[in-house]
Order: C-alpha cells, then structure tokens, then sequence
C-alpha cells in the first residue's frame, strides 16, 4: 500500500480504509508508475507508527529545535542530522545525512486547517500532509532541507511575508552589510521555498480530493503572480524580492507544475540572485542523503 496512515486517530484511521483504493490509483495516475513505485519504497521504508504524533507537545519532546507554523494546524515535518552550519560561501559544512520525516494530526489539528475550511473529512487534511511527503519521499534531496537548515540557523519559520519585512526593518546599520545581505537572501529563498512548496502541494491535493469527491477550487491558481520588491533602510543598495500571491505556475498544467516541483533540482529557481544563497542551495544538491524511519534515526542519531 503506498497511501496509508499508521497512526491511532479512529476517525482518520476509517476514512483511510474507505478510501485509500481510489487515492492509490490517483496516485498513480497523476506521479507515473515509476515515481509511485518508488513513493511505494520510500513509504515502506520511512513510516512507522511512530512517524504519527497526536499532540504537537509529543513531537516537541523529541525535536525541541524544529520550529512549528504556530497555529497548531497539522503537519508533516523533514527531519535532518545536516548540521545547520555553513561556510562563508554558504555551503554546509557537512556533505552527507539522514533525513526523516513525522506527521503531526489530529481531529484538533485538523479542525486549525485550512482544509478544515473546504471539507469535514479529517482524510482531506490528511492527504495534504501526505503530499508533503509525497515530495519528501520522490524528490533525490527533500527541497524541505532549505527550511530545516534556515529555521535552526535563524532559529524562526519565515512562512509569511509579513514575518520577513519585519526582519528587513529589524536590521541596522550595527551588522556589517556583507552579513546582513547573506542572512536576507537566505531568509528569502526559504520563505520562496515555503510560498510554492504550499501552491504546489495544493494543487497535488486538487486533483487527489477530486478522486473521493472533495472539490476545490483555488481562486489564486492562474493569476497573474504579485511580487513585493524591498529595500532594507540601511542599504538601498540591495533589493529583496518577496512572492505575496498569485500563482508561480501561471499556464503550467498540473501534472507538469508536480513533475517539476518532484525534480526541483532542474527546476528551481531563486527569484532573488545571490552568490551566497546559491552556493548554499547548490550544496543541498551535492549531500548524499539516506531516507530512514524516525525510529532509525532516532537510534543512529543522538543529536536532533
Ligand atoms: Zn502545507
């Protein structure tokens, strides 16, 4: 079975079994049977029952360092042992890891969705966390690892643009320009990441509902993109592009605009150019990374 869910919610866990037929074979349809297969593989490997956690607190216990949304919505979560420390180009230090990943769901966690807002079915908040590790699961090296690296760096989930304008006004003229710059293109590209992270993982969720007869529409997909161009007061000569909405996908079918996010190694592209920031992308290219189950890395790796 490729879509399943091994947790201890009751309401979650008999909405699996009526379902999970017809999801499995959206699956295929929609990734191919080569990356189904593999998302097969990688789902045997990775998901225990210990990959589900009913209570944020629960997850926290065991990774106090990964930062959280805040909203006690529900959750899948990367985790990495790529130590968060890069050189002065921006590469990471380390060339090499294990990556796992955990799911945080709950009828209260599901109720603080927003899938909470389409459907009563706590599957529909399901299947978006799922297509998280759908992208955790098929993608070489999980993109995901920008934001675990950047959030235990920075120590904070630059998810909203208003969060990043904050951390733009928030420098002065006490950091050394160099610094500065490195540390808002970095911000960038992970709240980049984040911004069509989400857009594409709706759009894999679109067209998996659709197959249990969940029906969203969504109202940015096909709009023109809104961009925000800002400059720190400190140092107009630096410009930070932020995306506030529309779609990065503007034209692009669905099917193509998931091949692409699954492949992002070819295919994506930091809006804000920066040597650093790519250096440090481009050596999330070169980790080679092992996929394990939480209870492995647990045991293999006493630094979380
Ligand atoms: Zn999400």
């Amino acid at each position: 079975m490729t879509f399943v869910y091994v947790g201890n919610v009751e309401k979650l866990r008999n909405e699996v079994a009526e379902y999970q037929d017809r999801i499995n074979d959206r699956y295929r349809e929609l990734l191919g049977s080569n990356r189904f297969q593999k998302l097969e593989d990688v789902v045997k490997k990775v998901l225990t029952p210990n990959s589900f956690f009913n209570t944020l607190e629960d997850f926290q216990k065991i990774f106090p360092g990964v930062k959280t949304s805040g909203t006690g919505s529900s959750n899948n979560f990367s985790i990495s042992s790529v130590r968060p420390e890069i050189y002065e180009n921006g590469r990471l230090v380390e060339s090499s890891g294990m990556v796992s990943s955990a799911f945080y769901i709950s009828e209260d966690s599901f109720a603080k969705s927003a899938s909470a807002t389409f459907t009563d079915k706590i599957i529909g908040g399901y299947i978006h966390e799922f297509n998280h590790f759908v992208a955790f699961a098929l993608q070489e090296r999980p993109l995901e690892l920008i934001t675990a690296v950047v959030n235990n760096l920075i120590g904070e989930y630059y998810n909203s643009p208003d969060k990043v304008i904050k951390l733009i006004e928030a420098q002065s003229t006490n950091q050394n320009t160099q610094n500065r710059r490195e540390l808002l293109n970095l911000v960038a590209l992970a709240y980049q990441y984040d911004f069509q992270t989400e857009r594409t993982t709706r759009i894999l969720d679109k067209n998996v509902l659709d197959s249990i007869g969940i029906k969203v529409n969504h109202s940015w997909r096909d709009k023109d993109l809104k961009m925000a161009h800002l400059t720190p007061r400190y140092d107009k000569g630096m410009t930070i592009k932020l995306l506030i909405d529309g779609d990065p996908f503007k034209g692009v079918d669905d099917k193509e605009v998931i091949n692409r996010a699954l492949d992002w190694e070819t295919n994506f592209k930091p809006i804000n150019e920066y040597h650093f920031s790519d250096q440090f992308l481009d050596s999330i290219k070169c980790l080679t990374l092992e996929k394990v189950s939480l209870d492995d890395f647990l045991k293999r790796n006493v630094r979380t």
